[in-house]
C-alpha cells in the first residue's frame, strides 16, 4: 500500500509503508547468485553455477507422467492437502523410517520453506538453529519478528550439532519454549548424523520438550542411502520436513510436506488456519502427481540409487581435490554440497584485498567464473572464510542414463565424472589450479604467512 507525502508545492513522491522487519531486506542469497550466474552467463562469461543447491537429475518419469494426468485438476484442494497424497506421504515416513502416523499427521503445502516460515509464525517459541545452517532460516525468524538463537559447532566435528551444545543452550532456561531446526544430510556441508549421535540429541531434546524441526529434505541423498529420521529417537517431539525437491529434482514445482506427532495436532492446525488465508492450498496438479513420488516402488527407488551413486562419487573426487589444494573441509555423507574453509590461505586472500566471505565469492567469481554462496549467509562470523559450493552443474539425465549402462557394482571413476560431470570436475580444476597459483612464491610471503596461520 502507498501513502502520499504531504510535501505541498514539490513534487510528492509515494512513500511505501514497510514494515520494520522487512527493510533492508535483501534476496535470499542463494537466489540472488542464481540470478547474478544467469546474468553474467547471458554477458558471455563462462560461469560454474554451483551457487544454487537444485537437483541436476530430472523428475523420474513416471512422476512426469502422473502430472500430464492430472493437468485438467482444476478445483481448489483441501488446505491441508488431498487425502491420498497426506496418507501416500504417512506410508512413505512409516515404510523409510518406521514412524507410525497416518495422513491426518501430515501437512502439504507449496514447498517446505513456506512451511517453515509458516512454523515460525504460529509457534511462540525462539528458533535456535546450529551454524552454518540454511540461508532462510534466521531471515524468516527476522521477518516474523522471533529471536534467533544460534546453536555453536565446530569444523572438527563436521560442523555438526553436538548434544553438549543444545544441552547447554537449554539447560540456560530449561522451561523457555523452543524450536530446534535439525538438517540432516545438511546443507552447506553435506554432513549427516549417525544413530547414536541421533540418539543422544533426542535424549537432550526429550529432556527440555524442546519442538524438534528435522529438515530431512537430503534424507534420500544420503550418498550410502542410511538415512535414519530422528522422529524413531524422538517421535513424540519431531516433525519431519521433506518435499519434492531435491530427492525427486522437483524443486521448481513447489511442494513440501511437513509430518507431525499426534501431541503437535494444534501446531498442524494452527498452521492450516494460517495456509488458509494465505497459499489456500497446493497446486492440484502438483499434489496429484506428488502421489506418485510418495508411493514409490521400483523405478523411483533405482532413480535414487543412481542418484546417490553420481553424488557419492562426485562429492568425494570435489573434496580429495579441494583438500589437496589445501583447503579444510570434510568428505560429504550425503546431499551435493560442499563448504570448505579457505582458513588456509588468509594471508594470501588479504593481499589480494579479501578479508570476508563476501568478498571471497566475489573474488573467486571474478577470478575463476565459480559461483558460490558465502559463509555469512549460512550464519557464520563475516570474516571467516568459509563458502558453499553446490556440485550440482552438470546434466543429470545424461549422467543417469551413462552411470545406469554400467555394471551397478562398478565404481564410478574420475573418467566417468570427467565425462558426465565434466562442468564440475572443470570447475574445482579450477579453483584448484587458481589456489595452487596463490601459494607463497617467496621466503617473505612464506614467513608472514606462517605467522598468520599461527595465529589462526
Ligand atoms: N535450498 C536450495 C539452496 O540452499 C535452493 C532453494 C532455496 O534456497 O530457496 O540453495
Amino acid at each position: 500500500m502507498t501513502t502520499e507525502t504531504n510535501n505541498p508545492g514539490k513534487t510528492s513522491y509515494p512513500s511505501v509503508n514497510l514494515n520494520l522487519n522487512v527493510r533492508g531486506l535483501t534476496p535470499s542469497a542463494t537466489l540472488a547468485i542464481n540470478e547474478l550466474s544467469a546474468e553474467l552467463i547471458a554477458q558471455g562469461r563462462d560461469i560454474f553455477k554451483f551457487g544454487l543447491g537444485q537437483s541436476p537429475f530430472p523428475v523420474p518419469r513416471s512422476v512426469v507422467e502422473a502430472l500430464k494426468e492430472n493437468a485438467h485438476q482444476k478445483d481448489y484442494l483441501p488446505v491441508k492437502g488431498l487425502r491420498e497424497l497426506r496418507d501416500a506421504v504417512a506410508q512413505y515416513h512409516g515404510r523409510k523410517h518406521s514412524i507410525q502416523c497416518t495422513g491426518d499427521n501430515v501437512l502439504v503445502g507449496p514447498g517446505s520453506k513456506e512451511l517453515m516460515f509458516l512454523i515460525q509464525l504460529v509457534y511462540y517459541g525462539d528458533l535456535c538453529i546450529p551454524t552454518p545452517s540454511w540461508v532462510s532460516y534466521e531471515p524468516q525468524a527476522h521477518i516474523i519478528g522471533r529471536p534467533v538463537r544460534w546453536l555453536r559447532t565446530q569444523a572438527d566435528n563436521n560442523w555438526g550439532l553436538m548434544p553438549a551444545e543444545l544441552e547447554e543452550l537449554c539447560a540456560d532456561d530449561p522451561d523457555r519454549p523452543r524450536l530446534v531446526i535439525l538438517n540432516y544430510p545438511h546443507n552447506p556441508t553435506g554432513y549427516s548424523y549417525g544413530k547414536d549421535k541421533l540418539r543422544q540429541l533426542a535424549e537432550v531434546a526429550r529432556r527440555y520438550r524442546v519442538v524438534l524441526l528435522s529438515d530431512e529434505i537430503y534424507g534420500e541423498l544420503h550418498h550410502a542411502g542410511k538415512h535414519t529420521s530422528i522422529a524413531e529417537y524422538y517421535p513424540e517431539g519431531t516433525i519431519i520436513s521433506s518435499g519434492l525437491s531435491k530427492w525427486c529434482g522437483a524443486g521448481g514445482w513447489r511442494l513440501g510436506t511437513f509430518t507431525f506427532p499426534d501431541n503437535l495436532h494444534w501446531l498442524l492446525d494452527a498452521m492450516a488456519a494460517v495456509a488458509s488465508e494465505t497459499f489456500t492450498a497446493t497446486s492440484a496438479p502438483i499434489q496429484f502427481a506428488a502421489i506418485k513420488a510418495f508411493v514409490g516402488g521400483p523405478e523411483i527407488e533405482s532413480y535414487l540409487s543412481t542418484s546417490r551413486r553420481i553424488l557419492s562419487a562426485l562429492g568425494q573426487h570435489c573434496a580429495a581435490k579441494l583438500r589437496d589444494a589445501g583447503l579444510r573441509l570434510g568428505t560429504p555423507d550425503g546431499g551435493f554440497y560442499l563448504f570448505p574453509d579457505f582458513g588456509a590461505f588468509e594471508y594470501e586472500l588479504r593481499e589480494s584485498g579479501v578479508s570476508s566471505s563476501e568478498e571471497l565469492c566475489t573474488h573467486l567469481l571474478d577470478k575463476t567464473g565459480v559461483a558460490t554462496v558465502p559463509g555469512s549467509a549460512f550464519g557464520r562470523s563475516k570474516d571467516e572464510l568459509t563458502l558453499r559450493l553446490a556440485y550440482v552443474d552438470f546434466d543429470g539425465a545424461e549422467a543417469m542414463r551413462a552411470a545406469d549402462a554400467l555394471p551397478k557394482e562398478a565404481a564410478l571413476d574420475e573418467a566417468f565424472l570427467r565425462r558426465y560431470c565434466s562442468r564440475v570436475t572443470d570447475g574445482i580444476d579450477r579453483l584448484h589450479d587458481w589456489l595452487s597459483s596463490m601459494r607463497p612464491q617467496t621466503s617473505f610471503q612464506l614467513e608472514s604467512a606462517v605467522r598468520i596461520r599461527r595465529r589462526a
